[in-house]
């Protein structure tokens, strides 16, 4: 049996910083991870500096946080783990986790919730023929890329057409994804700068609904703009095999503000896939006994942190679509309002 202050349960950015924030006022946590590793999917988030200018991407935010996580001796740090059961005790939590070794039960007086989420499936928008078509590749690929390759990993000096579909799997009512995944903007416009920077005869169109920027992204979105990338307001209907190979594709698509209905012949289209709920969070949230809203997110109760349960607080993305950024102030924020609420138990 192990006796620790508070039981945090995934360590992404979100649950390494909730962590972080409870040890920095002295409570010790039982950090519980199910992959090998701590990052989360933070950590195949490429850097998107151009010309060696940072573009404030959030991107390299993580390794700092983890690093003092993996310093820090007030975090039980439990990896390859997950939890099997979590109910109210005594004012606070019993817990069992299952290891490698075997299982481990515990205490806590509270637990926070920062299991995250699953990328988009871009498979799922069928007419853009992800995985049929070698031109198409998602903005997660495109990350994960650039990421594990370095920024030359696209780089060519021969002419080239590259487009960027905005709100692949999200803001898609019909579908039952009304939300809005918040990162793709950021990384979509980001990453179109980087290409279009490396490789000076790429012409680069970004197809979007709008764009969603707000302080540093407007920067991003300004500059984009000056670096002749092409902004069309509509998203293309279908995408069509082209080239003696199928090696490109064609674009068709209704250019609203141009008033015509109009095709592009591209070597290169990148899906800006979103953010989803895990696909075990109804499982998650059975075990914990929360609910989920009604795009399948953590249901957040009194605030954006805290939940029906009392004890049970939420972080990052499991709640909703974050940046990483976002996700570590989110986190700190759960973590403040856990802290409160333990400070006001009667003794
Ligand atoms: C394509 C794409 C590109 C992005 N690019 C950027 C960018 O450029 N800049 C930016 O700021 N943000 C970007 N983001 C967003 C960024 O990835 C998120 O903000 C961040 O990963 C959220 O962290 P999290 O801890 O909430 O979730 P996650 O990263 O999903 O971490 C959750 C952790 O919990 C673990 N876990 C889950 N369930 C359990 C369980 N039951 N038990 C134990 N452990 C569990 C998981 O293994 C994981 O390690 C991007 C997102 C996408 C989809
Ligand atoms: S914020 Fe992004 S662009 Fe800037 S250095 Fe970090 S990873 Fe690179
Ligand atoms: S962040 Fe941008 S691309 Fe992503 S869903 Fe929202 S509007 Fe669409």
């Amino acid at each position: 049996m192990t006796s620790h202050g508070v039981l945090v349960i995934g360590g992404g950015i979100a649950g390494v910083s909730a962590a972080l924030a409870l040890t920095e006022r002295d409570v010790p946590v039982t950090l519980v991870e199910r992959d090998a590793q701590l990052g989360g999917q933070a950590s195949s988030v490429c850097c998107k500096a151009v010309a060696g200018r940072c573009q404030q991407c959030g991107g390299c935010l993580y390794a700092g946080q983890l690093q003092a996580c993996a310093d820090q001796t007030r975090i039980d740090i439990q990896l390859t783990t997950t939890v099997t059961s979590c109910n109210p005790s005594e004012g606070g939590f019993r817990y069992t986790l299952c290891t490698l070794d075997g299982s481990l039960e515990g205490t806590a007086s509270a637990v926070i919730l920062a299991t995250g989420f699953d990328h988009v499936n871009a498979r799922t928008k069928g007419a853009f023929g992800y995985g049929l078509l070698p031109a198409i590749i998602s903005g997660d690929e495109l990350e994960r890329r650039l990421s594990e390759a370095g920024q030359a990993a696209f780089d060519t000096d021969e002419p080239r057409q590259v487009a960027f579909i905005q709100c692949v799997g999200s803001r898609d009512e019909q579908a039952g994804r009304g939300w809005c995944s918040q990162v793709c903007c950021r990384y979509g416009v980001r990453l179109a700068r980087l290409l279009k920077a490396r490789s000076p005869n790429t012409v680069v169109t970004v197809f979007r609904m709008d764009i969603q920027h707000c302080g540093r992204d407007s920067q991003a979105f300004d500059l984009a703009q000056k670096e002749d990338i092409t902004f069309v307001t509509g998203l293309p209907a279908q995408i069509q095999r082209a080239g003696a190979h199928n090696e490109q594709v064609l674009l068709q698509y209704d250019d609203i503000h141009a008033g015509q209905y109009t095709s592009l012949l591209a070597d290169l289209v990148v899906l800006s896939t979103g953010i989803q709920p895990r696909a075990d969070a109804a499982a998650t949230a059975d075990l914990f006994g929360l609910e989920r809203n009604a795009f399948g997110f953590m249901a957040s109760a009194a605030d954006d942190v805290r939940t029906a349960v009392p004890g049970i607080y939420l972080a990052g993305c499991c709640q909703a679509p974050r940046s990483i950024a976002d996700s570590i102030a989110h986190a700190r924020r759960a973590a403040a309002a856990c802290l409160q609420d333990l400070q006001e138990q009667p003794a």
